[in-house]
């Protein structure tokens, strides 16, 4: 019911030449596929010419690392989610671990990303994780259904039904530690639960992602995990035949 996604997110990695070349590399590996989404997310500098070249693809979705949290202004460097949009971006990541430890992205700021993107018609893939120490004292859930409470915030069910979310804890962010498949499914469950109060009968379908040191070794096993819809890959999507691989999984 749930078709699983497989994004990629470049992080700053890969200009619009090496772009170029990682699709034909990757096309060469990927039969067009209906049973499932392939996503990217490039440096938004990238982001038109991935799409050109990805042109003869039009069911993979291309989207961006990030927007800023207001609508338009003096913000040098920032992009808004109009101008992704603008730009033929599909959907943004948002509260991506990098953003909320290295950048000091807010749980506020979260939610007025989801509500720019969903109002300039971008879909959100909201990012929530536990970093290690609050793993350890066993609040994994109490920081994942809090990061998800704030970047829902502003959106009624029907508009919070359509957010994608993914799980990615921070200790296995870059770090080739990944949660077991185990591990993955009881989070997702718990956000799952969540989710059914927040918006209803529509959280089953609503699509969950795992991210954290996905590889081509372990895709496939993750994948099967219950409530594991789908994968958001760092590392092993910056290079076109184990990205190939990890989407044939
Ligand atoms: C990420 O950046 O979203 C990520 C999951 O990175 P990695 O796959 O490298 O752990």
């Amino acid at each position: 019911m749930r078709k699983p996604i497989l994004a990629a997110n470049w992080k700053m990695n890969h200009g619009p030449s090496d772009a170029r070349a990682f699709v034909r590399a990757f096309l060469a590996h990927t039969p067009r596929a209906t049973d499932r989404t392939v996503v990217f997310f490039p440096p938004a500098i990238t982001l038109h010419a991935l799409q050109e070249a990805l042109h003869d693809r039009p069911e993979i979705l291309t989207g961006v690392q990030n927007v800023h949290d207001q609508p338009s202004g003096a913000f040098t460097g920032e992009l808004s989610a109009g101008m992704a949009r603008d730009a033929g971006a599909r959907l943004a990541l948002v509260g991506h671990s990098e953003r909320r430890h290295v950048f000091g992205e807010t749980d506020e700021q979260t939610g007025r990303k989801c509500d720019l993107l969903v109002r300039a018609g971008v879909t959100p893939m909201l990012c929530v994780g536990e970093k290690l120490e609050e793993r350890e004292a066993g609040l994994t859930e109490q920081v994942v259904l809090r990061q998800l409470e704030a970047g829902l915030t502003a959106l009624d069910a029907a508009h919070a039904a359509t957010v994608l979310v993914a799980y990615e804890p921070v200790w296995a962010i870059g770090t080739g530690r990944t949660a077991t498949p185990e591990d993955a499914s009881t989070v997702h469950g718990a956000i799952r639960r969540w989710l059914r109060e927040r918006v209803g009968e529509r959280a089953q379908t609503m699509p969950i992602l795992y991210g954290g040191s996905v590889n081509r070794g372990n895709a496939k096993l993750l994948l099967q995990a219950p409530d594991v819809d789908g994968l958001l890959v760092g590392g092993a999507s910056l290079d076109a035949s184990n990205w190939a691989a990890i989407v044939n999984a």
